[in-house]
């Protein structure tokens, strides 16, 4: 996608910003905070302008921050390495950096108002595998190299942002961390976000979550999903002279076939997917086991509870149909168990929230429009505790996420880094003083 490079602030631009900042000025005041509203003074801080200016002459700094992360492994529980390079950079750009104890990257940038914090947010994992090539393959603005933009981009700006405060010595008013959390994909199961939340909940006001490329989007509404794995066991033995014992495999497909008969609403959206299948050991066995695992979606949690009764159910059922064909059961019946192996909460972030205001009054700011939508993110565990939270992308372009082929387009990143800087800092505000 052709993004436009945005401008340096002429006398126009100075105007929008006065007007358009001038009316959510009130709605970006936090209940919290007995100080007005920054957006107002946003316009015409010097410090903030400098800030934004930082990016279009650094771009190729960001981007090689970008490749050179994207180029240590992260695998799914195997974030360690990327954690310490991502600490030392954070720590050059200023910050009190350390390392928590889910192995989350923590930089803080103290605010005038030690009591409130901002986070912003850019997970370290990736969902490949160990030995996965992971070499940044660069044709111009465009990388390619599994985890580039998924979250390569997301660990970069969020680099590059505490990188323009640090130039621009500009002090927030509540403390903004900086986070590089582990765990976000696939059985990680949030569980940095889950630790980040624990630990700074009584003070923690809001959470920007930067995943993945462009400007065109903010999640404000978190997808629900649970995982679950199903298992089936039995006596096992050999396929001809125990023909006719209960079959773990052939349990498992009856069951398959009933539950994916399952009729799901199309409103309030509703998804199952059979993800993996294994089990047996050879053609001429009769298995002894057989296994699938299950990722289940919807905008309702009623309906994600009900989903997960029916595969209960047809478990018990594929199993009983089995049992009831089997002629002989004398060597032992088959055992089941459904185990869940992640839940997602949903939530959603109302329409009247001050960092939706700050992203919308950030989005003018640097001309662009935002689609709201709902998706499943590091958002969901602020949302579903009732804490303001939004994921949105990191600027550029890119695709293929999840993929071998995945790529990132660094043409016009700008943009989403500053409509990011200037969300955050619409949210945390600007202090009076100079930060040294
Ligand atoms: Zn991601």
């Amino acid at each position: 996608m052709n993004r436009k490079p945005c401008r340096k602030l002429t006398v126009k631009h100075a105007l929008v910003w006065v007007i358009l900042l001038a009316m959510p000025a009130r709605s970006v005041a936090s209940p919290h905070s007995p100080r007005q509203a920054p957006g107002s003074r946003l316009a015409d801080n010097p410090r903030v302008r400098a800030a934004l200016d930082w990016f279009t002459p650094n771009i190729s700094w960001v981007n090689d921050q970008q490749a050179r992360i994207t180029e240590i492994p992260a695998p799914p529980f195997q974030e360690t390495q990327r954690a310490a390079i991502v600490k030392e950079l954070l720590g050059d750009a200023g910050l009190a950096v350390q390392i928590d104890k889910a192995g989350n990257v923590v930089g803080e940038l103290r605010g005038a108002n030690e009591k409130e914090i901002v986070v912003v947010a850019a997970h370290l994992d990736t969902v490949f595998p160990p030995g996965t090539d992971v070499k940044v393959h660069r044709d111009g603005s465009r990388m390619t190299a599994p985890g580039i933009s998924d979250n390569g981009s997301g660990v970069a700006a969020l680099l590059a942002l505490a990188r323009a405060l640090q130039f621009a010595h500009v002090k927030p008013e509540r403390t903004i961390l900086f986070v590089s959390d582990v765990g976000e994909e696939g059985e990680g199961n949030l569980r940095g976000m889950r630790a980040i939340v624990d630990n700074y909940r009584e003070r923690l006001k809001a959470v920007v979550v930067l995943d993945g490329s462009g400007t065109d989007h903010v999640t404000t509404k978190a997808l629900a999903s649970r995982r679950l794995e199903a298992l089936i066991t039995g006596p096992g033995g050999h396929s001809w002279s125990d023909f006719g014992m209960p079959n773990p495999i052939n349990a498992l497909v009856r069951s398959s076939v009933r539950f994916i008969n399952t009729k799901v609403p199309a409103s309030p959206r509703t998804t199952f997917n059979i993800g993996q299948i294994e089990g047996g050991t050879s053609v001429n066995s009769v298995p002894h086991e057989a296994r699938l695992k299950v990722d289940i979606r919807s905008e309702s949690e009623d309906e994600l509870t009900r989903l997960e009764s029916a595969l209960r159910e047809c478990i018990i059922a594929g199993v009983r149909d089995e049992m009831d064909s089997a002629r002989d059961r004398s060597k032992g019946k088959l055992e089941w168990k459904v185990e869940l192996l992640g839940s997602r909460p949903g939530g959603e972030l109302p329409l009247d929230s001050p960092l939706l205001a700050a992203l919308r009054a950030a989005d003018e700011i640097v001309g662009n429009e935002s689609r709201i939508e709902r998706s499943s993110t590091d958002a969901n565990i602020p949302l579903s505790l009732g804490i303001d939270a939004i994921s949105i992308g990191a600027g550029g372009s890119g695709g293929g996420a999840h993929s071998l082929q995945e790529w990132y387009d660094s043409a016009g990143r700008e943009t989403g880094m500053k409509r990011a800087l200037l969300t955050i800092l619409g949210i945390s505000g600007v202090a009076e003083e100079k930060a040294r």
